[in-house]
Formats: C-alpha cells, sequence, structure tokens
C-alpha cells in the first residue's frame, strides 16, 4: 500500500554522530589537516544523515540543512551579501566563509568576524547579515544545488532548504544610517530567484524555504513585503515550496502565511497547539498543511496518541492529499542519537525510554503518517503500544513525582518573595557589617580553569585521581586565588569556582530531578557544542551543594567571601526541560532549592551571596505581548531564591549581556542587593538606561572586557568609572569586570585585577 500522507523533516543535527565536524574544523583551522580532509568528513556527514531518514522512510529529506559553521551564514555567501572588508578574500571561498564566521588573522590580513547573535529562542547562535545602503546581491555558491545533487547521486532525492528573503532581512542588520535593509528586497529577489533556478536545473521538485519570521511581531510593512516577495517568487520558478515556519504560532500573521502562494505551509503545533483548529479551517482550497508534531526542540518521547487525534482531525478536514506529517523545526537542536546514551549511572533506563534524539524523531515522524493510515496494522500496533506504555509509565513515574516537593511548593506564601525590608533599610546594616570602602572591589566568580585544573577533573572522572586527592588538589587551587586575592587588595572575595565544570551542569548534579547524557550534544554556534542537562522530575535539593567550598574558602580570610550559585532561570534555561508542567513550576521548585542553599550558606555565615542570572534576557518570549508574564515568574523565581535571608546579608546578582533597555524595570524588580553586569564593550553607555530609570540598589559595571586578553591600564579604568558617574552615585556604584574570568590565564587576569584595584582605590 503506498503512503498517502507524506513525511517531513526540516533540518537534521550537522555536527556528526560524534562530532566529527567541530573535530575536522578545529583540525583544520588549526593548520593540522587539509581542506579536502573537511570537506571529506563532511560529505561523509550529510551522507549518513541522508540515509538514516531515507532508511526510517522519510519522504522529505532536508537537504543544504548541513552547514560549516551556520544556515545563516550560508545563504549570506549563496546571495553575495560579503561585506567589503572580506573583498580580498574573495578568490578563496572557503577561507572568504570562515574569516566571515570567526574573523582571520593571517597573511597580513585581520579582519574583524560579522556578528553573532541569538537564533530565536534557542541557545543555538547565527550570524548577523550586513547589509549597506548601496547593497549588491549576487549568486555566489550553488551550495543548495550542489548539496542536491550530491544526495541525487547517491539515489537520495531530497528537499533543499533555503532560509527565504524576508526573513534574511530582518534577520540582518544595517550596516550605515539612511536605508532600511527591507527595501533591499528589489534587488535581493532576482538573485534568490537565480538560486531557486540553480535548484531546477539539478533537478529539485521541491524547495522548503524557511520564514521563522512569521511567528515574530510583523508590522504592516513587512507583511506587504511577504506578499510582494512570495509572488515574486512564484512568477520565478517551477518549484513547489513549501514555505516553513517555527518556532512559534503564526497568531495575527496566520491569514497572511495561509494567503502565500505556495504549495504547502508548515506550522509549529508542538509551540502553538492552541492554533490547531484555527489553521487547520483556515488552510485555503488546495494547499497543504505540514503539521510540525514532533518535537524539534526536546528530548522528549512523542506523544503518539495526542499526535494522532491531531493528524486525524486534519485529514478529516483536509483529506490525506493534503496533509504532511513532520518536526516542528529543525532536529539540529537535539542531539543525535540516543542509542548512544549506554551508560546507566548517567541516564538510567527508566528514564531514557522517555526520551528521543534527532534519529529515534525521524522514526516517529515516520510512524505516525503510517499509523494514521494503517492504525490496524499489526507491526505499527507493537510500536504503538509501547509508546502508550512509555508514555503512561512517565506520566505515573515515582521518579518524577515527589509530593514533598509539592507540598513544599504550595506552602510558599507571599512573604516568600519578599525580603523583609526594603533595600535602604538593607544598604544600612549591610554597610555596617561589611565595613567595605567605597567603590569596593569584587570579581564575578571563576577565576582561571587552567589546563591543569581541568586535567585534574578528567582524571577523577576517568578514576585516575581518587577523590580525596581531586578535593586536596581543588582546595590547594582555591587557597592560592584567596590568598593572592588579598594581597591584590580586592574587598569581596570569591573562591573561584574550580570545583565546577560548568555553571549548570555543576548545580543539575547535585539535585534530584537531573538526569545527565554522555553525548547529548547540540551545536551552540559554529563549532562549538553544549551538553545541557536533562530536568526530568520534580526538582529538590538533597544536601546542601557548595557550603563546603565556600566555608572553606572563607576559613581562610578575614575579608567576606562571595557564595556563587546559579539562578533558577539560568538553570531552566540551558537545561533540556521536563514537557508535562509549565516552566515556570519547574523553575520555582528550581528557585526553592536554591534558597535553601542560599539559607544554608547564611547560617554557615556568608555574608555575602551572587546568584547568577545571565539567562534571564535570552529566556524573553518572541512575541512582546507575552514577555510580561515570562518576566513576572522570572523574576519572581529569582526573588524566591533570594529572600529568605536577613537583611544584613548582601544578595549579588550577574547577567552578562548588554540591552537592558527594554527590561530594566524587572531587573529593578529582582531586587538584588547588587547587580553586576557587563558594560565596558558599550563603554559604560548601556548604564543610561540605569540612569534614566533611576535605578535604586547598587550596580557594579564591568570596567574590562574579559573576552580579550587585553590587560586594561589604571586610567582606562579610572576613566570608566568616572563616566559611570553620570548615571550612578557613587555611594552605589562597585567595580569589576565584565563577567568570570574561567577562560583566562592567570597572568592577564592578575595584571587585569590589579591595575582595576588600584584604579577603584585612586577614585577612593
Ligand atoms: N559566576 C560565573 C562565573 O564567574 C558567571 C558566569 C556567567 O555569567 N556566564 O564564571
Ligand atoms: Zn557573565
Amino acid at each position: 500500500m503506498t503512503q498517502i500522507i507524506k513525511t517531513n523533516v526540516l533540518g537534521f543535527p550537522r555536527i556528526g554522530r560524534n562530532r566529527e565536524l567541530k573535530k575536522a574544523e578545529e583540525s583544520y583551522w588549526n593548520g593540522k589537516s587539509s581542506v579536502e580532509q573537511l570537506l571529506e568528513v563532511a560529505r561523509a556527514i550529510r551522507l549518513e544523515n541522508w540515509k538514516i531518514q531515507s532508511q526510517a522512510g522519510v519522504k522529505f529529506i532536508p537537504s543544504n540543512d548541513f552547514s560549516f559553521y551556520d544556515q545563516v551564514l550560508d545563504q549570506t555567501l549563496a546571495l553575495g551579501a560579503i561585506p567589503e572588508r572580506y573583498n580580498a578574500l574573495k578568490n578563496n571561498l572557503i577561507e572568504l566563509y570562515f574569516a566571515m564566521a570567526h574573523g582571520i588573522q593571517r597573511n597580513g590580513n585581520d579582519i574583524i568576524a560579522m556578528e553573532m547573535t541569538k537564533w530565536f529562542d534557542t541557545n543555538y547562535h547565527y550570524i548577523v547579515p550586513e547589509f549597506v545602503k548601496n547593497q549588491k546581491f549576487s549568486l555566489t555558491t550553488t551550495k543548495a544545488a550542489d548539496e542536491f545533487a550530491e544526495a541525487k547521486a547517491a539515489g537520495i532525492v531530497t528537499k533543499p532548504v533555503l532560509l527565504g528573503p524576508v526573513s534574511f532581512l530582518l534577520l540582518g542588520k544595517e550596516k550605515e544610517e539612511g536605508f532600511s535593509r527591507i527595501d533591499l528586497i528589489d534587488s535581493l529577489l532576482p538573485v534568490f530567484a537565480e538560486q531557486l533556478k540553480s535548484l531546477e536545473k539539478v533537478g529539485a521538485e521541491w524547495v522548503q524555504i524557511d520564514e521563522p519570521c512569521l511567528v515574530l511581531d510583523l508590522d504592516e510593512k513587512v507583511k506587504a513585503l511577504y506578499t510582494k516577495a512570495f509572488n515574486y517568487i512564484r512568477n520565478n520558478t517551477h518549484l513547489k515550496i513549501v514555505l516553513t515556519t517555527y518556532f512559534g504560532g503564526l497568531r495575527d500573521n496566520a491569514a497572511l502565511a495561509l494567503s502565500l502562494p505556495v504549495e504547502a505551509v508548515h506550522v509549529d503545533f508542538v509551540r502553538a497547539p492552541e492554533e490547531f483548529d484555527t489553521i487547520i479551517n483556515a488552510v485555503p482550497d488546495g494547499k497543504i498543511l505540514s503539521l510540525g508534531v514532533v518535537d524539534g526542540r526536546n528530548i522528549w518521547k512523542n506523544d503518539f496518541a495526542a499526535s494522532l487525534a491531531l493528524i486525524r482531525k486534519a485529514v478529516n478536514r483536509l483529506g490525506a492529499h493534503r496533509v504532511w506529517v513532520g518536526a516542528s523545526s529543525s532536529f539540529m537542536h537535539v542531539p543525535y542519537d540516543l542509542a548512544a546514551e549506554t551508560d546507566n549511572q548517567s541516564l538510567a533506563p527508566e528514564i531514557k525510554r522517555w526520551m528521543a534524539f534527532a534519529c529515534q524523531k525521524t522514526s516517529e515522524v515516520v510512524t505516525l503518517a503510517a499509523l494514521a493510515e494503517n492504525f490496524n496494522d499489526p507491526a505499527l500496533q507493537n510500536i504503538y503500544n509501547q509508546n502508550v506504555a512509555d508514555n503512561a509509565d512517565r506520566k505515573q513515574s515515582p521518579l518524577i513525582h515527589n509530593a514533598k516537593v509539592g507540598e513544599r511548593v504550595n506552602t510558599v506564601t507571599s512573604d516568600d518573595y519578599n525580603r523583609k525590608n526594603p533595600y535602604p533599610a538593607r544598604a544600612k546594616k549591610q554597610q555596617e557589617r561589611l565595613h567595605l570602602p567605597k567603590f569596593p572591589t569584587t570579581t564575578i566568580g571563576s577565576f582561571p580553569q587552567t589546563a591543569e585544573v581541568r586535567s585534574w577533573r578528567a582524571k577523577n572522572r576517568k578514576g585516575e585521581l581518587s577523590n580525596q586527592d581531586y578535593t586536596r588538589l581543588l582546595k590547594e587551587e582555591t587557597a592560592r586565588a584567596v590568598k593572592w586575592q588579598e594581597e591584590v587588595g580586592l574587598d569581596v572575595l570569591v573562591h573561584g569556582e574550580f570545583e565546577r565544570n560548568d555553571m549548570v551542569e555543576y548545580f543539575g548534579e547535585k539535585l534530584n530531578g537531573f538526569a545527565f547524557t554522555k553525548n547529548g550534544w547540540v551545536q551552540s554556534y559554529g563549532s562549538r557544542c553544549v551538553k545541557p542537562p536533562v530536568i526530568f522530575g520534580d526538582v529538590s535539593r538533597p544536601e546542601p551543594m557548595t557550603v563546603d567550598w565556600i566555608t572553606y574558602a572563607q576559613s581562610l580570610t578575614q575579608k567576606p567571601m562571595k557564595g556563587m550559585l546559579t539562578g533558577p532561570v539560568t538553570i531552566l534555561q540551558w537545561s533540556f526541560v521536563r514537557n508535562d508542567q509549565p516552566r515556570s513550576e519547574t523553575t520555582k521548585q528550581i528557585a526553592l532549592a536554591i534558597r535553601d542553599e542560599v539559607v544554608d550558606l547564611e547560617r554557615a555565615g556568608i555574608k555575602v551571596i551572587q546568584i547568577d542570572e545571565p539567562a534571564i534576557r535570552e529566556g524573553l518570549p518572541l512575541r512582546h505581548s507575552d514577555w510580561n508574564s515570562y518576566l513576572d515568574w522570572a523574576v519572581k523565581s529569582f526573588r524566591l531564591s533570594s529572600s529568605g535571608v536577613k537583611d544584613e546579608t548582601q544578595i549579588h546578582t550577574h547577567m552578562c549581556y548588554s540591552e537592558f533597555n527594554d527590561i530594566i524595570e524587572h531587573i529593578a524588580q529582582m531586587d538584588a542587593d547588587v547587580i553586576t553586569i557587563e558594560c565596558s564593550r558599550s563603554q559604560m553607555e548601556l548604564l543610561d538606561v540605569f540612569g534614566r530609570f533611576s535605578y535604586p540598589n547598587e550596580i557594579g559595571p564591568g570596567v574590562y572586557d574579559i573576552h580579550s586578553a587585553r590587560v586594561p591600564s589604571v586610567e582606562e579604568i579610572v576613566n570608566l568609572l568616572v563616566k559611570a558617574q553620570k548615571n550612578i552615585p557613587a555611594e552605589r556604584l562597585w567595580v569589576n569586570p565584565d563577567c568570570g574570568l574561567k577562560t583566562r590565564a592567570w597572568d592577564e587576569t592578575k595584571a587585569a585585577i590589579k591595575n582595576m584595584v588600584e584604579a577603584a582605590k585612586s577614585l577612593r
């Protein structure tokens, strides 16, 4: 029987089963291997991906979803939007490409990279296209056509993926004044059409045009641009088009998206199940609807019963010919293959049973479509029943549900969100206790994690270094860091975080409700990957997590030692989270665990405690109208974690980005006694918003950029601090670097902090 309902995968992880691409690229960048070797690794990854999907039986297999660095950069290069500063490199496309991605300092060239920013609300980062007034476009690569041909030669017919012209412009940035990038559409469209022609030439039938910006707030001008662009495209190609949206519902853009002249529209119903009925009733006659029902953003097994109900509903309304079953987004945001997780210690089989990675999700897409047509097929029945059993098991599992956590959450009262007294009263008591000088100096938490420190951890993991010896070595390192901080004259010290691999993983490993994978890597940017923890169940803290380290460090000095914790929103944001309860609920549980830690630190005599929340801003929803409800629970979670202490205990928080303009009110509502922020790259300009808002509490604007090995001079720092006083009165100013010093070397760190302390002293 031939399958009528078609299956659609939007993109596959391109890092390779074992992060082969990372290894090949880094070796190529270091001059250790040839470009041919790199190309060979890339070819092998693409081929394996296509084969996995083809063998699973996927109908619409993506191509051109592979990238050496980033799919937006691929499109930037393909369409010839090459910033002028790279002109000298134009005769070597691969060198040009990597130079655009991460800059180049070689053969007399010294050219900075293009900017990088977050891809919608994921932890992936893309390279931001740069546009100028007289922007020219020209078809520069035929990567999409080449990869289609490559797959075809291997016997696999694919659906090339292109970032659509409107999103391409919207995701970019004007690099000079006097024009709006959306007005470039007229010069862009002919080149985009040429790109489509190149696909026709190699025999493509379908193309996936990604327009994720359709899930954002769009003004009328941009909406009109969509109509214009897709009419132009329609008149200039014979390819069949699946207009693809993801990461959110279409909301007020639904009518627009469904009206565009394309054969099929893809919608993310994992993110926007509430839109399902509206959309299936609004799809114009003859148009295909691709249902994004298998989650491309999270690692849970699909709920077949629920998905099938949707698919059947769509089939009833549209007919099987007009329904595709697909992933909600590209699978590049989930790890490659769950089968690689064979260590029962870090990932218990009971939990693994609830999970699915890209390979498994690919099969889910195919199985769902098959079930929708042949529900009674015995082989399919078996798979279905297994899925139902796995999901039922998850719902009831005692591993997930911890009655004590529920009870604890229920005892939270409104008082728990508030410190005993407002900031001015607290500040007074804190000053009486801490006796800090004006312009107090501190650091953000971590000190250099040298190769040596990392090697101890690696050896300890492999069992080559006993826990006892490992702890002793870390204690010695901590003691050295404390001693040096005293010598250099810092006012509030830190222990250095040497025992932490990662600021989220460290806490996840100590909390109940978290699991870890061995190979669950997802691309963060370029060759960089992260391995997020999995929050599978109710979160609780079996015992103190940092008290031993912090009290040990405090025992070495008379100066205040700052306790270092990661905040609840950041822990949530950088993990795979459970999808069986709202994120706000999970965050509340984490907040309570952190709260207990904060109280324990206080009880152990720690007078200053920092709760890092570098990820609060990146959790912002894509639609403005959703911001307030998110910020409300995010701020509350922070307050819940930080408000269990007495007035005289000083709470710090830290954030390392620089756009506070639109959230300053909420930052103030967090009510930390001190906030330290990244500031040096904007030369203190971002303090303007704190000034305008009359931010009431203390602020430590970063006085030097920790991403560079450069040592700032005393004078430079003094100048920045003088500038800072335009917005923040001296009484409420702290002096600190932009962020943690984990990635720096000791000598530059020592030189920089020495100058920083000297600058603070000279201002007193
Ligand atoms: N305390 C952390 C550190 O210093 C903060 C890191 C961060 O902001 N990303 O490493
Ligand atoms: Zn930071």
